[in-house]
């Protein structure tokens, strides 16, 4: 048993069984199904790196591992999966049994592969920050501080957004330096990916492409247009920065006895569907820094009027708060959304009143975001806990950004 443990400890792998059930009856009959539970990027120490790309299977494109049966004279090995006999490449010809390369080695269970050639050129890591700016003039000076900072430790590499929101939601340019730019959609609906193409392809000068861009691909929607939005933060460091300081309080006025009027749903669907045009299927993350509730368009939790009161637990048990499963919804869509096309929602909820947590946790969930809930945007949890998204496996969370 002792052995076994130390295996997880050293791989991060955990399997019911121990053994593989070797016919289709044996597994069939097996109650709970044979599976494991991986642990991606589990930090290991001293993780042996090789500096050239997996010997695969020609028939299942698993890869040669200490499990593997060799024949050392007829230089063939026998994949542990299919059973397939694949004769070892011209440049393993001097393998022998006192001469195995590394990823034969028996306690090289996890080892780590350097390979251009097979992986193609590499995404970079994607931030959208979509910015709350219906609050007060204090904690838009803390929030600020932390974005400018947060800034500072984006991977160099990286592409950076920036979208802010209140009645409306703006689309800030980063890729035009010149003059501060951006576009502005309505608070009230959310905005589809067909919508965020054709307005970028008509700022763009140039006509909606044809059906078949959707679906997952970047053909028809130059690099050119992707780069107006999202800059490598490299190379956006004056724009972003004065973007950030020049952050100011929603403008339009909330009479006496109501809220602010504030279109988080939409923000995040513009963020959602921007990224689905521009970077399908890399790594995106939405971080969203969120003041109050959203009393604007889909995903609201509560109306304007102060004379309604943000629904409690007691209304959500009694099935009486009417917004809830309206927003509930909306935010399963996009989850959906984000799921599919491969990208994250963080959010950041700082405020001493609610701001819909309940309601949008589905869509941060489902796509493996993390949520951190302090009272304000001065307060150390939220600072700290933004810093070490971006810092190293030791004192940050562990994400990876390569
Ligand atoms: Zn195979």
């Amino acid at each position: 048993m002792s052995e076994f443990l130390e295996l997880e400890a050293l791989d991060g792998i955990r399997m019911p069984w121990n053994v593989i059930p070797g016919t289709k009856e044996d597994a069939v009959s097996c109650v709970v199904p044979v599976s494991a539970i991986y642990t991606p990027l589990k930090s290991i120490p001293d993780m042996p790196v090789v500096p050239y790309a997996p010997l695969r299977c020609r028939m299942c494109r698993s890869i040669l591992n200490p499990f593997s049966r060799v024949d050392y004279s007829a230089k063939i090995w026998l994949c542990t999966f299919c059973f397939q006999r694949n004769q070892f490449p011209q440049h393993y010809s001097s393998i022998s049994e006192n001469n195995l390369p590394p990823e034969l080695f028996p306690q090289y269970t996890t080892i780590e592969y350097i390979s251009t050639a097979e992986t193609g050129p590499v995404m970079p890591p994607v931030f959208i920050f979509v910015v709350d700016t219906c609050i007060i003039e204090e904690e838009i000076g803390y929030l600020k501080s932390a974005l400018a900072q947060a800034t500072e430790l984006l991977p160099d590499n990286s592409l950076v957004g920036f979208i802010t929101f209140g009645t409306y939601v703006q689309v800030h340019e980063l890729g035009f330096g010149l003059l501060p730019k951006s576009y502005v959609f309505k608070g009230t609906k959310e905005v589809s990916k067909e919508q965020i193409l054709e307005q970028m392809c008509f700022f763009a000068g140039k006509q909606k492409p044809t059906t078949g861009v959707i679906a997952g691909t970047r053909d028809g929607l130059s690099s050119e247009s992707i780069s107006r939005f999202l800059v490598p933060a490299s190379e956006c460091e004056f724009v972003l920065n004065s973007v950030i300081e020049e952050l100011q309080k929603d403008p339009w006025h909330i009479p006496a006895d109501q809220r602010a009027s504030r279109c988080t749903g939409a923000a995040l669907s513009v963020a959602a569907s921007l990224l689905g045009v521009c970077v399908p299927g890399s790594g995106a993350r939405i971080m969203a820094f969120v003041g109050g509730p959203s009393t604007e368009g889909p995903g609201s939790i509560v109306s304007k009027s102060l004379t309604e009161p943000i629904r409690s637990h007691k209304d959500l048990d009694k099935d009486s708060a009417p917004l809830f499963d309206k927003a509930v919804k909306f935010y399963d869509q996009i989850a959906k959304q984000l799921v599919h096309q491969g990208h994250v929602l963080d959010l950041f909820a700082c405020a001493v009143d609610q701001v819909g947590v309940a309601e949008m946790k589905v869509a941060i969930e489902k796509t493996g975001g993390i949520v951190v809930l302090a009272e304000s945007f001065g307060h150390s949890v939220f600072k700290d806990s933004l810093l070490r998204i971006f810092q190293s496996a030791d004192n940050g969370l562990g994400l990876s950004f390569k």
